[in-house]
């Protein structure tokens, strides 16, 4: 396996999913935290765009400047049909409640979005996640790829695994909730993985090294 790769993440969840999804491609990655990066004022102004892959490009491509190597990083998050693809690029932030992190906030995500469906009926509850992965070296050039998996809004949370809006994610291929299956499940088959699968065969056919 080749040297860490720097995950532009201070997601703990979200960088142990992507270190078990690039694992078997042959890379091991380091987080911010990892790597003593500590929070600076201006990250706020990294994800601004409307597109996940234009946040993914600006994280991959503001910490491939900052420290000098190539950096991996992703955006990602959840479009609901009957609210015409929103939250998107705002998933994170669904609730407003910037005060809240970790499980409160995804505790106020998941209030938010079954609020706003209560009065959707179950065959209008279409629901995918996107991600983008992307990764950046320190001169700007970058590569981008999509992933995505179709589910379901169920109208009660359920399961204990997973993060963010899994309890709620129901996968209709797999006759259950993302939070209700194991990691090697949900790995097979998520967005993330399937986003860092194609960035991966796209690094393999490019000249560039990491
Ligand atoms: P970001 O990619 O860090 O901007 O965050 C996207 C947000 O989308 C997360 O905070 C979660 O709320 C949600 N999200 C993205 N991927 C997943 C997933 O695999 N499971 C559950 N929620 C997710």
């Amino acid at each position: 396996m080749s040297a860490p790769l720097l995950l532009a993440t201070r997601s703990a969840h979200k960088a142990a999913e992507v270190a078990r999804i690039v694992a078997p491609l042959g890379l091991a990655i380091a987080t911010l935290a990892d790597r003593g990066i500590p929070p600076a004022a201006d990250e706020e102004g990294i994800e601004v765009f409307e597109t996940f892959r234009e946040n993914a490009l600006a994280k991959a491509v503001y910490f491939a400047r900052l420290t000098g190597s190539a950096v991996l990083a992703d955006d990602s998050g959840l479009r609901v049909d009957a609210l015409d693809g929103a939250p998107g690029v705002r998933t994170k932030r669904f609730s407003g409640r910037d005060d809240l992190a970790g499980q409160p906030l995804d505790d106020a995500n998941n209030a938010t979005l079954l609020d706003r469906l209560r009065e959707v009926p179950d065959e209008r509850r279409g629901a995918r996640y996107v991600c983008c992965a992307a990764v950046a070296w320190p001169d700007g050039r970058a590569l981008a790829a999509l992933g995505s998996v179709e589910g379901r809004i169920a109208s009660e949370p359920r399961g204990e695994g997973g993060f963010g809006y899994d309890p709620l994610f129901h996968v209709p291929a797999l006759g259950a909730r993302f939070a209700e299956v194991s990691p090697a499940v949900k790995d097979a088959m998520s967005h993330r993985a399937r986003a860092f699968r194609a960035l991966a065969s796209r690094l393999h056919s490019s000249p560039w090294p990491l």
